[in-house]
């Protein structure tokens, strides 16, 4: 059996705590599950009322009272049809369907009787739960627990079921373990990125326009814009060639290319066109085929790397969808890059390499990488699976990066590379995301004419390195908190003279900046001078320059940092040529 972290155990121990505080204050309670989860623990009830806030602080009392009595956590094994005649008589149907469960999986087992099954007793709550646990209740340290938020879930995680509640709680083996994480969850509640796209007005999401489909308003669009410049910049340095392709296409596309078999679950329904139904993207691949195709190819001219900003729309269920980080329609930075088998390394070195220093550019330092190998529903030989899984581990291997391996986690048609990048809270997001596919060119019938004149088939690389635009801006904002860097921000700078008197002066260099390139926006005086500042602050303006009599005469600015605050008076060239500068360096 594998052997279980005790924080772990320690987690889940809490879980069967909560449930006896729960029994305690409802006795007709129906008990689901309760795991031990990351950072914490859940459990599921059906209860005769719906619970509020205030619950959690009694629940909270009376566990610290079960903890303290020091209840042991008993084992007993009993055939599953006795388990079966207690938990009926206690009126817990979910358990009931559980056991009922296990006995049929085990259908091999001739009489039912000869499945046990382990229960545990702790105080007056019986469970049915193969632990493992804690001693007794009193090992844990009732101030390193917390019970933090109730939700609704579906028993056994489906729609068709009962909607039961989850109480959920964090717990450590210290107080100051739990003191840290809770202040990073309140930390990374300030930086939310959904908060901070109302209060900076960079997007809105409308509920009639559809979940998951965010609008970029314009200081939101100034950020994306920037991205795609530097991104279509750097893909044009390192030989890549831009495409565009429609947002919608025929469905023979995608039945050709296997997504309308393995990937059904992600469509969104077809649109009927003279007859024929058309399908919404939910990738760009063949149509970057298409123009691979549209002419002869020689070993010659490949590697043959496309890329794409490229807009696609994959069904998600309603309740994961999560502000920008996770959408119903979103824009891959997506590429193609068609190669032999003699240019498969060096390409995927090149792109591991391309991707950490892009990364790098947007402020992320560090990274986890995964092997993703072949999954059980897949298509393809053997042979080629084996040889794509050597390819990508012998890439890593030169890159010289650390990475683990996801057993299984490959896509249908290959394995992949995932790099997941840390923000500043610690915190782990999927990024790039780099895949070698031998059947879209074997499916599409793409070839080249080898050195002997002969027909080959390439081999496909499909990469996105951001992932999605709009999830990777999600990250970014929450990973600076809202203070970008001033060549991502939407305002970069704003002008604001003392007093009227002084209006015509800002308004001079406010020109001046945007003459420049600078983004810049003036405000006049009708609020007190702290006050503007205060809310340019709020706004996460990198410079504030405070015009007033000295300014005017001697032709300067009174330079304001978003963070070092007063920087002195400044000639305009000199603030000119900084900011140039920061743009320039992307700090
Ligand atoms: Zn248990
Ligand atoms: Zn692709």
């Amino acid at each position: 059996m594998k052997k279980v972290p005790k924080i772990e155990i320690l987690r889940h121990s809490l879980a069967h705590v909560l449930a006896a505080a729960v029994l305690e204050m409802f006795p007709e309670a129906k008990f689901g599950i309760g795991p031990a989860i990351e950072n914490g623990f859940y459990y599921d009830f059906d209860l005769p009322r719906t619970l509020i806030p205030e619950d959690l602080e009694i629940l909270e009392e009376k566990m610290h009272r079960i903890i303290k009595e020091n209840h042991p956590f008993e084992k007993a094994q009993v055939s599953a049809s006795l388990a079966l005649k207690n938990f009926k008589k206690a009126k817990q149907p979910y358990k009931v369907e559980l056991i009922k469960d296990l006995q049929k999986e085990n259908k091999s087992v001739k009489q039912k009787d000869n499945i046990q099954v382990i229960i545990y007793k702790t105080g007056n709550f019986v469970d049915l739960c193969s632990g493992p646990h804690l001693d007794s209740t009193g090992e844990i340290n009732p101030k390193a627990f917390k019970l933090t938020k109730i939700s609704g879930a579906y028993w056994k995680g489906n729609e068709k079921n009962k909607m039961l509640q989850r109480i959920y709680g964090v717990a450590f083996e210290t107080p100051k373990e739990l003191g840290q994480y809770l202040a990073k969850l309140e930390e990374a509640e300030k930086r939310d990125h959904r908060q901070l796209g109302k209060e900076l007005d960079l997007f809105s999401m409308p509920e009639i326009v559809g979940g998951g489909l965010p609008i970029w308003h314009p200081r939101g669009a100034v950020i994306r814009k920037e991205i795609e410049d530097f991104w279509k910049k750097r893909h044009e340095e390192k030989g890549y060639q831009l495409i565009y392709s429609p947002h919608i296409g025929n469905a023979k596309i995608w039945k050709i290319s296997g997504h309308l078999d393995f990937y059904q679950e992600h469509l969104y329904s077809p649109i009927d066109i003279d007859n024929e139904q058309y399908l919404l993207k939910p990738m760009n691949c063949p149509f970057h085929i298409f123009v691979y195709q549209s002419r002869m190819r020689s070993y010659k001219d490949l590697p043959i790397k496309f890329c794409e900003l490229g807009t696609v729309y994959r069904y998600e269920k309603s309740g994961v969808l999560h502000g920008l980080t996770r959408v119903r329609g979103f824009t891959q930075d997506d590429a193609h890059i068609f190669c032999t088998p003699a240019n498969l390394d060096s390409e995927l070195v090149k792109i591991i390499d391309f991707a950490v220093d892009l990364l790098k550019t947007f402020g992320f330092q560090s990274y986890e990488v995964y092997l993703s190998t072949q999954p059980d529903k897949f298509i393809g030989s053997a042979k080629n699976w084996e040889l794509a899984t050597k390819a990508l581990k012998s890439a890593l291997k030169k890159t010289k990066l650390k990475y683990k391996i996801d057993p299984g986690e490959g896509v249908f048609y290959g394995p992949k590379i995932d790099i997941k990048i840390k923000d500043s809270l610690g915190r782990s997001w999927q990024c790039t995301t780099i895949q070698i596919d031998f059947n879209l060119p074997e499916k599409f019938k793409i070839f080249y004419t080898d050195a002997k004149g002969k027909k080959q088939q390439p081999i496909m690389i499909h990469r996105a390195l951001l992932g999605s635009l709009e999830r990777f801006i999600g990250v970014l904002l929450e990973h600076y908190g809202g203070n970008l860097p001033l060549w991502l921000s939407p305002v970069q700078v704003e002008v604001l003279p003392i007093s009227e008197k002084f209006e015509k002066y800002g308004k001079e260099i406010h020109s001046l900046l945007l003459a420049n390139n600078i983004r810049s926006i003036i405000r006049e005086s009708s609020e007190s001078l702290g006050k503007r500042i205060r809310e340019a602050q709020n706004k996460k303006i990198n410079y504030m320059l405070i015009v007033g009599e000295k300014e005017r005469k001697a032709k300067t600015v009174a330079v304001r940092d978003r963070e070092k605050g007063d920087l002195g008076a400044m000639k305009i060239e000199k603030f000119l040529g900084k900011a140039r500068q920061e743009i320039i360096d992307k700090k």
